[in-house]
């Protein structure tokens, strides 16, 4: 499951080509990252996987099933990410997990007392800081049923020892529920301590520049636990 495919992708904005012929793969399991320069339509990619937008051309099939322009098949962490104001924290953790009809609230505890968040279980989101606000939607994103998660440049506005704690943790929890991960960065650093695999994107259009598999294993750190000492 979460076996990826995108064939001849195209998507323009008022006649301006940003994404053109784009073919990509992801296997199931596989944590491919995908880098790119600013405003080179890794966002639009994810908008058309995540089906918020509909391609142009081309086709985006996810386990046999085609999805374009359809919503709810993939667990999306945008680049902003918000949380429902008037839901707590474990209700918006557990509102990703809605569509399996079985929400596992002890994984959710877990693994909100492992982003450092404990005794803030029945916080509303206007009570956290940003940094807290994140982790709350990362935890969302990877608890998810679907089988594909994208994230979108999570860890681009922090810090970079605080970037190294946080990679460690999302490594640590997929190992434990492993899925296939698209994963948007434009540090080439973090898309060889995360990946399998990378994917390098060519300025508009988005075509691939280059793609080669990660020649090293990922580092393994178990059961990180946040210290407070990395909120943002
Ligand atoms: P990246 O995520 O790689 O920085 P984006 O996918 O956000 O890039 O944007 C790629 C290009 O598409 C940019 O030039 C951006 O201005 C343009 N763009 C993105 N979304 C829209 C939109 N909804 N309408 C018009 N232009 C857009
Ligand atoms: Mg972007």
């Amino acid at each position: 499951m979460g076996k990826l495919k995108i064939q001849n992708l195209k998507k323009s904005f008022d006649s301006t080509n940003i994404i053109d012929n784009l073919s990509l793969t992801v296997e199931d399991g596989e944590f491919v990252s995908i880098l790119g320069p600013s405003g080179s339509g890794k966002s639009t990619l994810f908008h058309l996987i995540g089906g918020l937008y509909s391609p142009e051309e081309g086709r985006i099939v996810l386990d046999g099933k085609e999805i374009n322009g359809k919503r709810g098949f993939i667990s999306y962490m945008p680049q902003a990410p918000s949380l429902f104001p008037w839901r707590t924290v474990i209700d918006n953790v557990i509102l990703g997990q809605e569509l399996s009809g079985k929400p596992d609230k002890e994984k959710a505890l877990q693994l909100i007392d492992r982003a450092g968040l404990k005794g803030f279980e029945q916080s509303f989101p206007h009570e956290l800081s940003g940094g807290m606000k994140q982790r709350v939607a990362f935890i969302r994103a990877l608890l998810s049923p679907q089988p594909l998660i994208c994230l979108d440049e999570p860890f681009s506005a922090l810090d970079e020892f605080t970037r190294l704690e946080m990679q460690k943790w999302l490594l640590s929890i997929w190992e434990e529920h492993p899925r296939s991960v698209l994963f948007v960065t434009h540090n080439i650093e973090e898309a060889l301590f995360l990946s399998d695999r990378v994917i390098v994107l060519s300025h508009r259009p988005a075509t691939i520049r280059s793609e080669f598999k990660v020649p090293f294993s990922r580092p393994r750190d178990e059961s990180i636990v946040l210290s407070e000492e990395f909120l943002q």
